[in-house]
């Protein structure tokens, strides 16, 4: 009987890759640069492709969003299939991926949020970014969350990472400089009624150890529409703090404290918005009236060193109250368990050594399965920082191919997935129908001023691909 090497021309590695954000492009790249011959097909659950980058990067950072043209790069490989529209674990379950693929590569981020585990997070009003971001994204998964920012004056933002700022910055940034952006329509209406005057920035350490980038606390701090207050203790920094910045602190933090103290000195400014940031501040619970958060309960911090001197927060005795309309947490991201596939319960990711799957309970290896982005090492880095890692995990890939071989008999082939998918009979969203969308949503942006206007529902958007299908 004869055989076939497996990543040979005559055998190509059938790979399938789950989720389409920039850690699943990355691997699909770097497949395609490896010296194998490889053929993938990208699933996603939703019709387009993209992840975060469609559904998370703030619309106001049009820039960031161009990286999607090195994806469209790598799509446009004769051994490259999107396949979205199909969502694993209810459309397809992982055996059938199975019986149609060498290896499968989960890269399907984080789709839910970390709770706080504070008394009065689920009162109406009392949002995850998570939330937020997609609706003014136009995710379909949160395009009908109802934020009534019409009726609110006083918002707080619980966190100091960059999706607080994103956040703040679209809660606090004149609607006329999000006219013309792919803000969904939804959003853009009630960003324009708000009634917001004052954001609350809520970093549980100190202004030091915010996890914001310098860029983006710039942004903030330059937006012509509010004004960032900063408090004016910040020049009082504490010891463990002094200590942590002589010592340890990275370049960003420094430009970060370097900033906040010139900015504090610029006192309150005239806007009548305000972006107030609290540092040392943790909520300990929100309270309502009627099932409605009206304030959050604040308990002030210190910092202490731990054992690797790293300055952490403690409670002190000092507890307020501060009126606020809406929250949104912006305290980290975390993945949502898939049927079949293994879950870390604690930390919300895919468990695996260096890529490779394994089973929650032993760390045994599960033969090929792999894992990329925040799935695979939660929710932490830049779109970049996806390169290196999705590059690492081809390459544990790529060593446990090594010198394999596969019977020519065997049946897997980019026909048979087809065929499966079209037996259940899904309608498989390719390439060249989210091409046909893609023009679609950009020609409904141009009649009204705006780059694209987004399809927000799953339904409008199969409508609108079989429509443009004919
Ligand atoms: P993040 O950078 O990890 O920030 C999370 C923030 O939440 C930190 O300030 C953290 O404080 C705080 N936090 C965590 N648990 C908390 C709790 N129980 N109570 C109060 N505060 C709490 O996460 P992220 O903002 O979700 O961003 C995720 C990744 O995406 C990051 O790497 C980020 O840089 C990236 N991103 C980049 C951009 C951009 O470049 N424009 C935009 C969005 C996101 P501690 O530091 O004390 O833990």
């Amino acid at each position: 009987m004869s055989e076939h090497k497996l990543g040979s021309e005559m055998r190509p590695l059938r790979v399938a890759i789950i989720g389409s954000g920039p850690s699943g492009f990355y691997a699909a790249g770097a497949l395609q640069n490896a010296e194998i011959k490889a053929s993938i097909d990208m699933y996603d659950r939703l019709p387009t492709p993209f992840g975060l980058v469609r559904g998370g990067v703030a619309p106001d950072h049009q820039k960031i969003k161009n990286v999607t043209r090195k994806y469209e790069k790598i799509a446009s490989d004769s051994c490259f299939r999107f396949f979205g529209n199909v969502c694993l674990g209810q459309d397809v379950q992982v055996c059938d991926l199975q019986a149609h693929y060498d290896h499968i590569i989960y890269a399907v981020g984080n789709e839910s949020d970390r709770k706080m585990g504070v008394e009065g997070e689920n009162l109406q009003g009392v949002f995850s970014a998570t939330e937020f971001v997609g609706w003014y994204n136009g995710h379909p998964d949160f395009r009908d969350r109802k934020f009534n920012l019409s009726e609110a004056s006083r918002v707080a933002v619980v966190g100091n990472g960059n999706v607080a700022m994103d956040v703040a910055r679209v809660i606090a940034r004149a609607p006329s400089e999000l006219a013309s952006t792919d803000i969904a329509a939804h959003a853009l209406s009630e960003l324009t009624a708000s009634a917001v005057k004052e954001v609350l920035l809520l970093g549980r350490r100190g202004p030091a150890q915010a996890a914001f980038s310098p860029s983006e606390i710039k942004e903030i701090g330059n937006l012509e529409s509010a004004d960032l207050v900063i408090p004016e203790d910040i020049m009082n920094l504490d010891d463990v703090t002094t200590n942590w910045l002589e010592n340890y602190a990275s370049r960003d933090a420094l430009k970060n404290v370097a900033y906040l103290k010139q900015k504090a000195t610029e006192g309150e400014g005239n806007n009548e918005r305000k972006i107030t940031c609290h540092f040392l501040a943790s909520p300990t619970s929100f309270e309502g009236e009627n099932g409605r958060v009206t304030a959050i309960k604040l308990v002030a911090n210190e910092l202490y060193a731990d054992e690797r001197g790293t300055p952490r927060p403690r409670a002190t005795e000092t507890t307020w109250l501060e009126p606020v309309d809406l929250v949104f947490k912006a305290i980290g991201y975390r993945g949502v368990e898939i049927p079949g596939v293994p879950y870390h319960k604690e930390w919300g990711t895919i468990p695996n050594i260096d890529g490779r799957v394994t089973e929650y309970e032993n760390e045994k290896t599960i033969p090929g399965q792999y894992v990329v982005g925040w799935a695979k090492r939660g929710p932490t880095g830049l779109i970049g920082t996806n390169k290196a890692d999705s590059e690492s995990t081809v390459r544990a890939m790529l060593e446990d191919i090594s010198g394999q071989t596969v019977d020519a008999s065997d049946t897997k082939s980019p026909e048979a997935a087809l065929k499966m998918l079209q037996n259940y009979g899904i309608d498989v969203v390719t390439l060249d129908d989210w091409h046909r969308l893609d023009q679609d949503e950009i020609q409904r942006g141009e009649s009204v001023g705006k780059i694209r206007e987004k399809y927000t529902c799953i339904d409008e958007m199969m409508a609108a691909i079989r429509r443009l299908r004919n």
